[in-house]
């Protein structure tokens, strides 16, 4: 299983610097989640990790390898993103199997694979479907699967339930955590959410302004805050 390592990352766009160098380390198999308020970063950090986004000074290492400059392909990361674009001419079983038909993967072991994404996310009844004939978070969970079947060592998500109504997103982030402790993959999430943070994960990471604030699990965040911009965003006493 692989861990993720950011050695001093730094994102200039232009003259603007939004990551100041970064150091952090996200063991194997553990549910990491960035929390911060809009602009702080997190998005860019993630797909830096992800392989979208140049980085402009620094490490970063998937697995102990060295990763910085590889393609998105080669760094064995999938992401899932807040909206999730699904090939609407393609049922749910196509649109999961899509990305290792065009790795060129043989038929039968696309159909293994697609058959157990469905079987983890229950989308075993709707593979036939179109996404137009799905609900929200129907449609989320084929996204997840696209990304499972590609069996990746390192889950990253963009606020993936954002998008979704209230009592939807309460059960897909039980659906996310019960994916992690199945397939125990190590997972970076990404959210403005400090309920989904504290419910979700192993290790919070506290984003402002481009820094990291504070890391630690979500009862030592509470508990124990570095500071008041830290206690204000886990809503802990004062
Ligand atoms: P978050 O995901 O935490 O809301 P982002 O990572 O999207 O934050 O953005 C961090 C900062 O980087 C913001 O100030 C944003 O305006 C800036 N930024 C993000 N993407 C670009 C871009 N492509 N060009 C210029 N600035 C960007
Ligand atoms: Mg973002």
């Amino acid at each position: 299983m692989s861990g993720v390592a950011l050695e001093k990352i730094v994102k200039r766009f232009g003259d603007a610097e939004v990551i100041h160098g970064v150091d952090l380390t996200v063991d194997p198999g553990e549910f990491c989640v960035f929390v911060g308020p809009s602009g702080c970063g997190k998005s860019t950090l993630l797909r830096m990790i992800a392989g979208l986004e140049e980085t402009s000074d620094g490490a970063i290492r998937i697995g102990g390898r060295e990763v910085t400059k590889a393609e998105p392909a080669e760094r064995g990361i999938a992401m899932v993103f807040q909206t999730y674009a699904l090939y609407p001419h393609m049922t749910v079983g196509e649109n999961m199997g899509f990305g290792l038909k065009m790795n060129g993967h043989p038929k039968a072991q696309i159909s293994d694979k697609v058959q157990e994404a469905a079987r983890i996310l229950k989308l075993e009844p709707l593979l036939d479907r179109k996404p137009a004939a799905l609900s929200g978070g129907q449609r989320q969970r084929v996204a997840i699967g696209r990304a499972i079947t590609r069996g990746p060592e390192v889950f990253l998500f963009d606020e993936p339930l954002s998008n979704l109504d209230a009592e939807l997103r309460v059960e897909m982030r039980a659906e996310i955590a019960r994916l992690h402790r199945e397939i125990g993959a190590t997972m970076i999430y990404v959210t403005h959410d400090q309920v989904e943070a504290m419910t979700m994960a192993d290790k919070i990471v506290v984003l402002r302004a481009g820094n990291i604030e504070q890391v630690g699990s979500p009862m030592e965040l509470y508990d124990d805050p570095d500071n008041r911009f830290v206690a204000g965003f886990m809503g802990s006493p004062s």
